[in-house]
């Protein structure tokens, strides 16, 4: 059986009978079936259910919202936050996926030649549990979108929730089938990648996790993406705006009690103001309010499991033993951990050198703006840095020397439908989002007349 449990009250709440071998395959030959109709159907049809899920998601999005933060310990206030984010995306891509995907022109010496993008078939999601809509959305929005059909491997602790996301595109109107949960563990990944029915794979969660994946796509030769971990620096120069900084800095690593791939994990500030800064920094993370997932107030909740919360202990424990000095938090009571502060962090730290997937973040102090650079540059990752100051033009001089899929300058790393998402070094390859994302699962037909 495959059960969820409430992080914060320890219950088990549902239980799933996880599906046999044949009715994976059924489930997939359902897929393959639908989609052959579907990939004929024209982007206003499509664009007409895909705002119709839209409209579900807003509708429910307490009730999903609820679900989210009894799975999995998210606030309530962001749970549902989550859901309306997930209504964005498929309006966005309601509106654009027609532009996105029609055919492209080229002049050459041919009578005529241009690009067509055509629907690949039934793609493999595999995906976490810390965003369990919105990962799952900024992927199924733009696959469906582009005609292809989802099957869908969520984290083993969400599965009503995947079952909610299934319900969506059902209630929506889109052809039974189109989009599927699988009610699987992550044994069962290797052969439903092998499935010949099963054209591509993209896979959000850990660097294991993905290998394993990317390695079985790679034997059989289909297209996969990968959004992995991150270890953001949030880089605060002297000239910035510290009261601004402060406030984005402090939701950039505690939002989602510290579970997200693109929390800036590790703080680097300036010299000259990094005592001010962080200052006023631990007088607003102390006020963060922990507390009942389910409450409206709430802005830290538990981790997912406690063995999430005990990684994150570890990591802390481990670090101060090599030196690291505690500034705040530091204690564990079940799922939940206390909003951490670590200065005189070195780079062999676990906390610096680790993700920490939880509300913990590292401090060091750099001299130079070259020096920020090289420390931010310093990680196996490589998805986004945050960099705060008033003189954007030389912060946009130095934007090619970081090592990340993402620079945002006076503002948290975050994704939005409109722009490219996705990192590069071991935070993984391919993009979410925007026109790339759309394009991820397509086949790029090049068309020739003479
Ligand atoms: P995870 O353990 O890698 O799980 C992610 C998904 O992969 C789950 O559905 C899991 O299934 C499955 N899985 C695990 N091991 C597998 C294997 N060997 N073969 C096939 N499937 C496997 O990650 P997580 O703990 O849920 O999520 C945290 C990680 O995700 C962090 O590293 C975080 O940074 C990353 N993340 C990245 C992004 C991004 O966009 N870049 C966004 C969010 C999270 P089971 O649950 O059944 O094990």
């Amino acid at each position: 059986m495959i059960h969820s449990i409430n992080p914060y009250t320890g219950e088990k709440i549902y239980s799933f009978t996880p599906l046999s071998t044949k009715e994976i395959s059924e489930k997939i030959d359902e897929a393959d079936l639908v989609q052959k109709e579907w990939k004929k159907t024209s982007f206003r049809e499509r664009a007409k259910l895909m705002t119709k899920a839209a409209e579900v998601l807003k509708k429910r999005k307490k009730a999903y919202g609820e679900v989210i933060s009894k799975e999995m310990g998210k606030p309530i206030t962001q749970a549902i936050a989550e859901v309306e984010k997930c209504a964005w995306v498929c309006e966005y891509y309601a509106e654009n996926a027609a532009s996105f995907l029609k055919d492209e022109f080229i002049e050459t010496d041919a009578q005529k030649s241009y690009v067509s993008y055509n629907s690949l078939g039934v793609v493999l999601a595999v995906m976490p549990w810390n965003y369990p809509f919105w990962q799952v959305f900024r992927f199924a929005a733009p696959a469906l979108m582009a005609g292809n059909a989802g099957v869908l491997k969520h984290a083993s602790s969400v599965m009503k929730s995947a079952n909610n996301i299934q319900e969506v595109f059902e209630e929506a109107g889109f052809p039974k089938g189109l989009f599927q949960n699988l009610v699987i563990g992550s044994d069962k990944v290797e052969s439903v990648i092998k499935n010949k029915k099963i054209k591509a794979v993209t896979l959000t969660g850990s660097k294991p996790a993905g290998s394993a994946v990317a390695g079985v796509a790679a034997q059989e030769i289909k297209k996969a993406v990968l959004e992995l971990g991150g270890n953001n620096a949030f880089i605060v120069l002297d000239d910035a705006d510290l009261e601004k900084a402060v406030d984005v800095g402090v939701n950039a690593r505690y939002q989602n009690t510290g579970q997200s791939c693109i929390a800036a994990k590790r703080l680097l500030l300036q010299e000259d103001i990094a005592e001010a800064y962080l200052e006023k920094y631990v007088e607003k993370v102390k006020k963060l309010k922990s507390g009942n997932p389910l409450e409206g107030d709430t802005y830290i909740g538990v981790l997912a499991r406690e063995g999430l919360a005990k990684d994150i202990e570890k990591q802390v424990n481990d670090s101060v033993k090599m030196g690291a000095k505690l500034l705040l938090g530091g204690e564990r009571k079940g799922a939940y951990y206390a909003p951490t502060i670590i200065t005189d962090v070195t780079d062999e730290m676990p906390v610096f050198k680790e993700e920490t997937f939880g509300p913990v973040i590292a401090v060091k102090t750099f001299k130079t703006f070259e020096e920020a650079i090289e420390i931010s540059n310093n990680s196996e990752f490589g998805l986004g840095v945050s960099i705060f100051s008033k003189n954007i033009n030389k912060v946009l001089e130095n934007v090619s020397k970081f090592e990340e899929g993402a620079v945002f300058i006076n503002e948290l790393v975050k994704s939005d439908p409109r722009l490219p998402f996705g990192g590069i070094k071991t935070s993984g390859f391919g993009r979410e989002l925007s026109s790339f994302g759309i394009k991820e699962f397509v086949n790029i037909k090049t068309v020739y007349v003479k």
